[in-house]
C-alpha cells in the first residue's frame, strides 16, 4: 500500500488539523447533493422515530468522503461514533467485544468491509438483522453456541468495490450509496473551505486550478492545498498564486489532468511491456511492483473513468486517449 500512502497520507498535517478541515455536518459536505437530500430524509425519519437507522453501505475509491459521511451520519443522528476496521478483526471475539460495548443507536463503522473473514461476517447477519449476537464459547465437544442481546444500532460498511462483498452482506444493508468522483466546481468549493479553516489565501481561479489536478477527490484536493501552502511559504507569499500552484504541481510531478508518476508508469508498462494490452491485473501488479488491490482500488478507476484505460474479459486495454497522453501513437 506504498503509493496509497504517498499519495493519500499526510504526514506534516497534525490530526487536529484533519479533523478540522474533515466536515461534521450534511450542509458542510460538498457535492453529492442528491446522496445528502435522501440521507437526511432517513437521519430525520430514525430521529422522529426513535429508532435506530437502518444500515449503510457507502461505496467507492478512497478518498471521496465515506468516513466522513459515517461521522456525519452518528453526528447528525446524535449518537456515538464507533469505528474499526475490517483488517483489524481477525476473531469472531474481536467483533463481540466491539458489538457488546455499543450503546443504543450508536454507529458502527466498519471500514473495507470486503476484508472481513468469513466466520466474523457470519456473526454479522444476525447483529444487522435482529440484533443478536451469536458465538460459539469453547472449542471441540465442550464448544455450545451461546445468543446475546445486543442494543439496536446502524452499521455504516465502507467499501472501494461492491463487486467483492458477498451476497448476504450486502442484501443486509437497508442503504446503499454510492460515492463517485467529484466535479472540478466541487473539488473547487472544498478547497476554498479548507483554504479557510487553515487559514491560508487562495482565489477561486486557483482553487480551480488545484482542484482540476486532485484526481477528482476531495483528499487529493485538500493534500495539494496544504503543499501550495508550503510552497507559498516558501518564498514568502501570503497567498497561493497561479505560480506557486504551477510550481507545486511541477515539483509533485503531477500533470494537468492530476495525473502523478505511478499512474503514468502504469499506463506506459502496459504499453511498453504489454504492446498496450490486454494484460492481467497479476501481470501488471508483477511488472509494477505494487499490489492488485492498489492497483483497482487507488490507481484505476480515475483512469477508466478518464477512458485512459478500459477493463475488458481479457485484461486491461490502453486506449487511444491513454497513448495520446503520454505523447505516443497507438
Ligand atoms: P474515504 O473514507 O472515502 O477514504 P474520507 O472520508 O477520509 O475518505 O475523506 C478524505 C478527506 O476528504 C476528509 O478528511 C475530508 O476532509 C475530505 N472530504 C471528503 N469528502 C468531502 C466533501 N464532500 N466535502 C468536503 N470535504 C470532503
Amino acid at each position: 500500500m506504498m503509493n496509497e500512502n504517498k499519495r493519500f497520507m499526510d504526514p506534516n498535517i497534525p490530526d487536529e488539523m484533519a479533523n478540522t478541515i474533515r466536515p461534521k455536518t450534511l450542509s458542510d459536505f460538498i457535492g453529492h447533493e442528491a446522496l445528502k437530500q435522501n440521507l437526511s430524509v432517513f437521519v430525520s425519519a430514525a430521529r422522529g422515530r426513535g429508532e435506530a437507522m437502518d444500515h449503510v453501505l457507502l461505496y467507492g475509491p478512497p478518498g471521496l468522503g465515506k468516513t466522513t459521511l459515517a461521522h456525519i451520519v452518528a453526528n447528525e443522528l446524535g449518537t456515538n461514533f464507533r469505528a474499526t476496521s475490517a483488517p483489524m478483526l481477525t476473531k469472531q471475539g474481536d467483533l463481540a467485544a466491539i458489538l457488546t460495548a455499543l450503546e443504543p443507536m450508536d454507529v458502527l463503522f466498519i471500514d473495507e468491509i470486503h476484508r472481513l473473514p468469513t466466520a466474523i461476517e457470519e456473526v454479522l447477519y444476525s447483529a444487522m438483522e435482529d440484533f443478536k449476537l451469536d458465538i460459539m464459547l469453547g472449542e471441540g465437544p465442550t464448544a455450545k453456541s451461546v445468543r446475546i442481546d445486543l442494543p439496536p444500532f446502524t452499521l455504516v460498511g465502507a467499501t472501494t468495490r461492491t463487486g467483492l462483498l458477498s451476497n448476504p452482506l450486502r442484501d443486509r444493508f437497508g442503504i446503499d450509496l454510492r460515492l463517485s468522483f467529484y466535479s472540478v466546481d466541487d473539488l473547487a468549493k472544498i478547497i476554498m473551505r479548507s483554504a479557510k479553516i487553515l487559514g491560508t489565501n487562495i482565489d477561486e481561479a486557483g482553487a480551480k486550478m488545484l482542484a482540476a489536478s486532485s484526481r477528482g477527490t476531495p483528499r487529493i484536493a485538500n493534500r495539494l492545498l496544504k503543499r501550495a501552502r508550503d510552497f507559498a511559504a516558501a518564498v514568502g507569499k501570503e497567498s497561493i498564486d497561479a505560480d506557486t500552484i504551477k510550481t507545486t504541481l511541477y515539483q509533485l510531478h503531477i500533470d494537468n489532468l492530476g495525473l502523478d508518476e505511478i499512474d503514468r508508469e502504469y499506463i506506459s508498462a502496459i504499453i511498453k511491456h504489454y504492446a498496450g494490452g490486454p494484460v492481467g491485473i497479476d501481470n501488471l501488479a508483477a511488472a509494477l511492483s505494487e499490489p492488485a488491490d492498489t492497483i483497482e482500488d487507488v490507481i484505476e478507476p480515475y483512469l477508466m473513468q478518464l477512458g485512459f484505460v478500459q477493463r475488458t474479459p481479457r485484461g486491461r486495454i490502453v486506449t487511444e486517449s491513454g497513448y495520446k497522453h503520454l505523447g505516443l501513437e497507438k
